[in-house]
Parts: C-alpha cells; structure tokens; sequence
C-alpha cells in the first residue's frame, strides 16, 4: 500500500471508534474521495453509516486494530479511550496519527496533568492518590469543594464525584468505584472556553476562533463561536494551546479546554488529542471544518482555512429530550438559519449525545437566548 505523502482521495483511512466523531469524519473525508474503515463493535455505529469498511471488534482489542492498520494508509481516533499499547504495536503496520506518545499522556489525567505543569502550565490545584490516608493528606493541601476524577476512561463528568466537605471525601472516591484517581480543587470559574486547532505533520498550526462553552450536569450543552475576548486574552488561550500541541507533536485536531477566572486567569482543565465537541460549530460556520482539517492533517496534507464565515452558536441534544419520544424535529427545520446534525445512534439514553443544532446567526445573543425555547419546543 502506498502510505507516502501526502495521502490523496483514493487512499483508505483507518479509524478506531465509531461514534459522531467519526462520524461527521468520514461524512468529510468521503466527500473529498478518501475512503474510510472503522473499527467498532457494532457495524451499525454512528461511523459505520458511513464507512466503506467496518472491522468489528473492542477498542482494546489489538487483532481488530491491526487488522484496520492492514487495510488503511493512515490510522487516526475517534476517541482517545484506545489503549497507548495498541497503537504502539499496530504503529509497526500504518502510520498512527496522533501518535501512541500523544496518548500515553492524555489517557491517565495524572500523567497529563503531570505534563502541564513540566510546561509550567497553569491548571487547578491537584494531587493523586492511592488510599484514603493520601485521600485526606491531598485535602489538607488542596482544600474543600474539591473534585474527584478518575484516573482514566472518564469522560462528560463519568468518573467523576465532588467532596463539598474533607470528611467526605472516602464515600465521595467510594462512589466511582475507589478506582486509581486524582482530586483538584473546585475552581470558581467565570466562564469556560476551548482552543480547537490542528497540527499537520510539518508542525504547521491552525487556530479556530475561540470557543465559550457551558456545561449542564458536567456534559457540553452550548458553545458560542466566537467566544467575546479580548486580543491580549485571545493570544494568551492560543499561546497555551500551541504550546501542548508542539510539546506532544501532536498530529490532528486537538482541543484544550480552559476555564477563565474573574481576574482573567487561564487555567487548563483538560485536553483532547481529537476533534471536539465545542469545534462542533466550525462544521457549518467555518470555512474549513474540524472534520476535513483533521483529515487534512493526518493524511499530511496543507492544513485548511480555519475562518469563521458567520457567527454560531451550538446546542448539544442529548438523551433526555427523547424521554417522551423522537423529538418534533419540525421546530428546528423550521428555523432557515438552523442545522441539524443526528448522529444515527439506535438508543437515546440519558445523557448520551445524540445530535446537535448549530445556530448559524450573525447575533449569537439572540441565538443564546432562543436555546431553551427551542428545547423546549422540541419537547412540546
Ligand atoms: P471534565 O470531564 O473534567 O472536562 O469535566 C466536565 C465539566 O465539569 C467541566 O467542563 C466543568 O464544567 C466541570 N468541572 C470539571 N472540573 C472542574 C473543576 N476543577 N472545577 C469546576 N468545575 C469543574
């Protein structure tokens, strides 16, 4: 197989995963004429549905992945929940990109937050610990309300439990099941916002415009693009997240998500070596999307033109909005500036993203302020 680049339409990119991710990926690489193999348990996944090729298999499963290495000029995520051996050894069969490196740092939060502060990166007061004597010691320093996260496979708040009082802490860490984990403290943040942007094998870097998000229950609910900022603050957001991309050589989209203090202050709160739920709105609003830039990346092709063409608001439709049957679809498709975006999976469960709407409006005020409306309606 010719694995030279750059890899033109033609050429057959393995993906190990199948949710949107992949999804909205391989609806963007087919259109520029790549052809995609996916890797999942299910051959009708959200990526699947769109995948010329679906090997079946677990992500930790390393005959699976090989077997899409075999087949594939480049391999790349969906998630970052595949084990860094995996990818080391089917690395030997296709190029891996992001790397094994890439994810042997983000997959274990205690490892990644080592990490940033090697850089000298600022993030929220936080230790690991073993037991519930550590527990407790991590406290006395740290202080209460405080985070528990687990170390890895967490996600969307998953593995997640807070301490609001020290002595809470042991059945606070028993809840998640009293697994490996760090603990951070609660930070008081005046809002939340993320730097998407994409790394090309030549180490060329393109920034999306900021983005400002708000979570509900500790999942992603809306994302404004771009986030209202100042340049100096701008560059500073930028400044961090090229700073972890070239550190990692990281390969693809990535997104850095920050939280910002009154005082302005950035601190990380997490990284993802993949595209992004808050770059969500660049597919729609942006003249590249997240989904062709990583492709673009990975395949070591020029990276694409990041430009906003219109101010957009995202909204997240998870589970919950179907709890009393398909939502009435017709309240978005009614509105000219809305786009629907459902990911094709078989079972809404709670709290599981099924989909998005992206507001694309010159006034993203207006469009905020039309986000509970339009819920509702669409539960009406
Ligand atoms: P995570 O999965 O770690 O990104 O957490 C999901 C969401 O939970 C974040 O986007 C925040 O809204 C909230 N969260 C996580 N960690 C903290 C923290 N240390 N302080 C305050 N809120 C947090």
């Amino acid at each position: 197989m010719n694995r030279s680049l750059p890899l033109l339409p033609g050429a057959t990119i393995g993906v190990l995963g199948g949710g949107q991710l992949g999804r909205m990926m391989a609806m963007e690489a087919r259109r520029m004429g790549y052809r995609i193999c996916v890797l999942d348990r299910d051959t009708r996944c959200p990526t699947g549905q769109f995948a010329d090729d679906v090997v079946v298999g677990t992500l930790d499963d390393l005959e699976s992945a090989r077997c899409v290495a075999e087949r594939s000029a480049v391999v790349t995520l969906d998630t970052e929940h595949v084990p860094a051996e995996v990818l080391t050894a089917i690395s030997e069969v296709a190029p891996v990109r992001p790397g094994p490196r890439v994810l042997a740092t983000i997959q274990d939060r205690a490892v990644q937050k080592q990490f940033l502060d090697r850089l000298g990166l600022p993030q929220a007061a936080w230790s690991t610990f073993a037991d519930d004597a550590e527990l407790a010691a991590a406290l006395t320093r740290i202080g209460a309300p405080a985070i528990i996260k687990a170390r890895r496979a967490g996600y969307d708040g998953k593995g997640q439990a807070r301490v609001e009082h020290a002595a809470d802490a042991p059945a606070a860490w028993h809840r998640i099941g009293s697994q490996p984990a760090t603990v951070e403290a609660l930070v008081r943040f005046a809002r939340e916002i993320s730097v998407v942007l994409a790394r090309g094998v030549d180490g060329a870097i393109a920034i999306y415009p900021i983005a400002e998000n708000v979570h509900r229950h500790h999942v992603l609910h809306t994302t404004r693009a771009p986030a209202p900022m100042a340049p100096a603050q701008r560059a500073a957001a930028e400044r961090i997240a090229t700073t972890i991309a070239a550190a990692l050589d990281h390969v693809g989209v990535m997104a850095v998500e920050m939280f910002e203090l009154p005082d302005g202050t950035l601190l990380v709160n997490e990284i993802a070596p993949r595209t992004h739920n808050s770059g969500h709105y660049t597919y729609g609003a942006c003249a590249t999307s997240q989904f062709e830039q990583h492709v673009r990346a990975v395949c070591g092709l020029p990276l694409g033109d990041p430009r906003q063409l219109t101010a957009a608001v995202m909204i997240n439709l998870i589970g919950d909005l179907w709890a009393d049957g398909d939502p009435r679809w017709q309240h978005v498709l009614a509105r000219p500036h809305a786009r629907l975006h459902l990911y094709g999976k078989l079972s809404p469960a709670r709290a599981r993203k099924m989909g998005h709407v992206l507001l694309l409006d010159d006034d993203p005020d207006r469009a905020l302020a039309s986000v509970d409306e339009l819920l509702a309606a669409l539960q009406s």
